[in-house]
């Protein structure tokens, strides 16, 4: 299917001039601190050396928040015109659009997003949430609270001052404008660590937000790993609020950091299992297909709401599988900078082997790989994971129940609306669901019977409408990215009580 394709002309960081960004963003320019350990940063297509990028130490993360406490009261970030801050998010956005070109490529070779995918939809969703949420700067007033009449009462909303945020590398310069763009446009400054898979385009990001006029030291970027870097930024005393997207298992350990540094707030984004539950009333298999088949397939299944189990009802399920097998092998694995890739590699080796242990432990507890189930080997190397379809699977098995993280589809079948729900719903997580059916009553029954953060009836994956926050239930974590919600969060109420 996807063996024996031709390489296409090699790609290296510095053909963007990203070889000089091998370094922090602090106070509105590239830092190095030249005594601290670096980590050699691979592209994740062929697992070639992109470069060696600076772990932030203690004194770093500490500059870093420092200029930020600093920057945003002197600049006026946080109490001056919320419309002049709206005006330098709008030009932040503009800029980003202007400059597509290069921050595809930076994206496309440094992570696992394919070319087309960062053009089509990654630049122009970084670009419009940093829109939305520039409106959202003056409509973060208050209220005034019923009080006796001898008082007066009012609440209002201030920023925390700091929020560090730590993201994960699956999509990286639309988390980054999530994790931002809330935060920013609610007046604080942010202290951003991405992931230290993909280091290279939220430097960019950030150099374009001082293009657009935003005060130097307001938006600062960390490089570094999780353990030493990402755990700096909880432990700093002048940090407000942590929000982080990663694995269930960091979250549970940044909890427990906040709670010790703190407390302080925090809002974890942690990934799901997601299902897609088809009903036999659908009236476009095809249709269905197609949604089934993007949902698992984007980003290779490295999303956190990869529409990983297919529940359809017994009357439908074979026809689809049939469909989503066809759309599977349409799919071409290549080098993310190629403009006709449309499977993503697989991020590292690391989590490939975790990858390949699940679908081992599947089939070895009686699931069946009906198609694919392996790596492909090619001229491109072996980063690149086969679509695969699984049958015979059920809850208690590995792929069933964990996070899978690679174009990996389970499939199960049901007979009636209970059991289909029933299967639908995670026993740990719940961050998506799809719904396909053709009856409104039925769609609207299971949405209030399902325990997941966003439900996507007749359509699966996210859209332009910012307006609708996402998050989990359970144990897809808590808090809001996008949304009112999520600028709501990088807020806090003060009650002020006067005796008139
Ligand atoms: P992690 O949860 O390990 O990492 C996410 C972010 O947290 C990274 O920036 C990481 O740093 C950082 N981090 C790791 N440990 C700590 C710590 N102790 N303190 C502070 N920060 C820390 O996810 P991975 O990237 O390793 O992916 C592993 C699994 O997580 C995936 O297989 C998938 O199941 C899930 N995942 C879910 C995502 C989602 O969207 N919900 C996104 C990505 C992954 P660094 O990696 O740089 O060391």
């Amino acid at each position: 299917m996807n063996d024996g394709l031709e390489k296409s002309e090699d790609m290296s960081l510095d053909a963007v001039g990203g070889l000089s960004r091998c370094a922090h963003w602090v106070d509105g320019h590239l830092y190095r601190d030249k005594t601290e350990k670096v980590m050699c940063v691979a592209r994740p297509s062929d697992r070639k050396r992109l470069g060696d990028v600076p772990i932030a130490g203690r004194k770093t993360v500490d500059y870093a928040v420092q200029n930020a406490k600093e920057s945003v009261k002197k600049s006026g970030w946080a109490h001056g015109s919320p419309r002049e801050r709206a005006k330098v998010l709008r030009n932040w956005a503009t800029l980003l659009e202007e400059n597509s070109e290069e921050l595809a490529k930076l994206e496309s070779i440094g992570s696992t997003r394919p070319i087309r995918e960062v053009v089509e939809h990654d630049i122009p969703f970084t670009a419009e949430g940093i829109r939305y949420f520039s409106e959202w700067t003056d409509k973060l007033g208050g209220e005034v609270a019923a009080t006796s009449g001898d008082r007066f009462g009012f609440v209002h909303s201030q920023p925390y001052g700091v929020i560090g945020a730590i993201s994960a590398w699956n999509f990286p310069l639309m988390m980054a404008s999530w994790k931002c763009g809330a935060a920013l446009a609610a007046g604080n400054a942010v202290v951003l660590k991405p992931s230290e898979l993909t280091p290279f385009s939220a430097l960019r990001f950030a150099e374009l937000a001082i293009e657009a006029g935003m005060p130097p030291g307001v938006l600062n970027i960390v490089n570094g790993d999780g353990p030493r870097t990402g755990q700096y930024i909880i432990e700093h005393p002048g940090i407000g609020k942590v929000s982080f997207t990663g694995s269930r298992e960091t979250g549970a350990k940044i909890m427990v950091a906040a709670a010790q540094n703190g407390p302080k707030p925090v809002t974890l984004e942690l990934g799901g299992q997601s299902p897609q539950l088809v009903y036999e009333d659908v009236t476009d298999l095809d249709y269905v297909a197609d949604c089934v088949a993007k949902g698992v397939l984007a980003n290779g299944g490295q999303g956190c709401v990869a529409g990983s189990r297919l529940i359809a009802h017994k009357a439908v399920c074979e026809p689809i599988v049939e469909r989503v097998m066809e759309k599977m092998d349409a799919r071409k694995a290549g080098y993310t900078w190629d403009m006709d890739t449309t499977l993503a590699p697989i991020v590292s080796e690391g989590q490939m082997l975790r990858l390949e242990s699940l679908v081992a432990k599947t089939c070895e507890a009686g699931g069946r790989a009906i198609v694919g189930g392996g790596r492909i080997r090619s001229v491109y190397g072996d980063a690149f994971y086969q679509p695969t379809i699984l049958s015979n699977v059920a809850p208690g098995m590995a792929c069933w129940d964990n996070e899978i993280f690679g174009p990996v589809l389970c499939v199960k079948e049901f007979s009636d609306d209970d059991e289909g729900v029933e299967l639908a719903q995670h026993k740990d997580y719940g961050l998506a669901a799809g719904v396909h059916t053709s009856d409104i009553g039925r769609a609207l029954r299971t949405v209030r019977a399902l325990g997941a953060g966003t439900i996507w009836v007749n359509r699966y994956g996210r859209s332009y409408d910012f307006g609708l926050p996402t998050g989990g239930f359970g144990g897809s974590g808590f808090g809001k990215d996008l949304g009112r919600e999520a600028v709501q969060e990088s807020l806090q109420y003060k009650s002020t009580l006067i005796a008139i």
